[in-house]
């Protein structure tokens, strides 16, 4: 097997698969593997990323599981390691930025880094080191109210320089603007500072796209998704067809979703309107002790044959948190997690081969319970989120996994025309 280029280890599953899609858009062909592989890898890829689930975990265990797969990446012959977070930064003061970032950094024994959750694409913009969503500074577009990794500063100077011993630094968009040069010759001043991790401001596609060659070489890159789009070139790759080539689809079609995200919302409201069938996952029911998961698997498979199909727990704010002030927040969670990956399942097994699911725990959750170890990463259907493929029981599975907040209103309809 030819040695992988780029090895990389994202802190969860969704934006594992973002920063995967957009390796592909670049160029590369790319595996995502569902944690940290037992054996050599058995495919013939240009980058691997290894999805962990290490985002809100203790510090120690995160930084146990990124050597972990640092370990296995190397054995896979990597290059260049990228460790990728989510593009609205979130951590702790405890990380698990910082530790991660400085763990990989001794391991690797490099004494610089750089780190920026830039996204342009998806609104995430980084300018003199602050980092903005959409219109507005990271700490108030809603991050400040995360329940786990509430985001209330948005100076990644200062939220990085809280997590970790190395000295934090800025390579500022002037630089960046001016391009590799200009961008090397800053790195070379910051090091001579003393500093260890440097946070770089870009707020354009260019702006990435000029910082790639300047990362050429680096052992550890740390950033979201968007460096991603800069670094294929590095290796002598370019935009190709070929990078994201999956087998043909077959089989029956089905949606199904967990996540009441904004936008999930808007895409089951527009599913429902469009005059598509779809079954309502009731938390209550399933707390009472009722067999959701059959009741939906015989709701669809008299319906499969004629088209998607649906089968959602999505609700408005008020109804979930009615949910889980009745059920609790985990349990409520959890048993939700489970009916949907249980339908997930039985929906492959009566023929379903192309499937959507909504939410990036759900995804977890389907995923585990449809035993993929790894997919294969292809087309694009909406920024950071692609179509994949996977093995799953001996036959092909295509699958696209959406985080909350992505996709348009038509994604669950959209999705499968992009694949026909
Ligand atoms: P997102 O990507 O939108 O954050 P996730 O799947 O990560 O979606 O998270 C959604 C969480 O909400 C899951 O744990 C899911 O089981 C839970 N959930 C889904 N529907 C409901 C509901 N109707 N009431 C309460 N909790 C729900």
């Amino acid at each position: 097997m030819k040695p992988i280029y780029l090895g990389c280890i994202a802190d969860d599953f969704t934006g594992a698969t973002d920063l995967a899609n957009n390796l592909v858009r670049a160029g590369m062909r790319v595996v995502q593997t569902i944690g940290v592989p037992d054996g050599p890898l058995d495919a013939e890829v240009d980058a691997v990323v290894v999805a962990l689930k290490s985002r809100t975990v203790a510090p120690s265990d995160a930084v146990a599981q990124s050597l972990d797969a640092l370990a296995w990446l190397q054995a896979q012959g990597a290059q260049q390691i990228y460790f990728k977070y989510c593009s609205t930064f979130d951590s702790t003061a405890q990380g698990n930025i910082g530790p991660v970032t400085e763990a990989l950094m001794d391991a690797l024994k490099t004494d610089f880094t750089i780190a920026t959750s830039a996204f342009p694409d998806n609104g995430r913009t980084v300018f003199k080191g602050h980092l903005f969503v959409g219109e507005v500074l990271l700490n108030e577009s809603g991050m400040q109210n995360h329940p786990l990794t509430p985001m209330t500063d948005p100076n990644l100077v200062r939220v990085m320089q809280a997590q970790t011993r190395r000295k934090v630094g800025l390579i500022d968009h002037k630089a960046v603007a001016q391009g590799e040069a200009a961008i090397r010759a800053r790195i070379d001043a910051l090091r001579a500072q003393g500093i260890g991790v440097a946070i770089v401001d870009a707020v354009s596609n260019d702006d990435l796209l000029r910082l790639g060659p300047a990362l050429k070489a680096m052992p550890l890159i740390t950033a979201g998704s968007g460096v991603a789009i800069g670094l294929p070139a590095n290796f002598g790759l370019a935009p190709s067809p070929q990078a994201s080539r999956l087998p043909p689809a077959t089989g029956l079609q089905a949606v199904v979703s967990g996540s009441c995200s904004v936008a999930t919302n808007k895409q089951v409201a527009h599913f429902i309107a469009a005059g598509r069938p779809a079954f309502e996952v009731d938390p209550l029911r399933l707390a009472a002790g009722d067999d959701v998961a059959a009741a939906a698997l015989a709701w669809a498979a008299p319906l499969l044959a004629s088209g998607p199909v649906l089968v959602y727990s999505t609700a408005e704010p008020g109804a979930v948190k009615s949910v889980q002030a009745q059920l609790g927040v985990e349990a409520a969670g959890e048993m939700v997690e489970r009916c949907i990956a249980t339908i997930a399942r039985g929906l492959v097994e009566r023929g379903v081969r192309q499937l959507i699911v909504a939410g990036g725990e759900t995804s977890g959750a389907c995923v585990q319970a449809l035993c993929i170890t790894q997919m294969q990463i292809g087309p694009q259907i909406d920024p950071g989120v692609p179509w994949c493929h996977a093995v799953t029981a001996g036959a092909g599975l295509h699958l696209t996994l959406k985080s909350g907040n992505f996709g348009t209103d038509d994604f669950f309809t959209k999705a499968f025309t992009v694949l026909a």
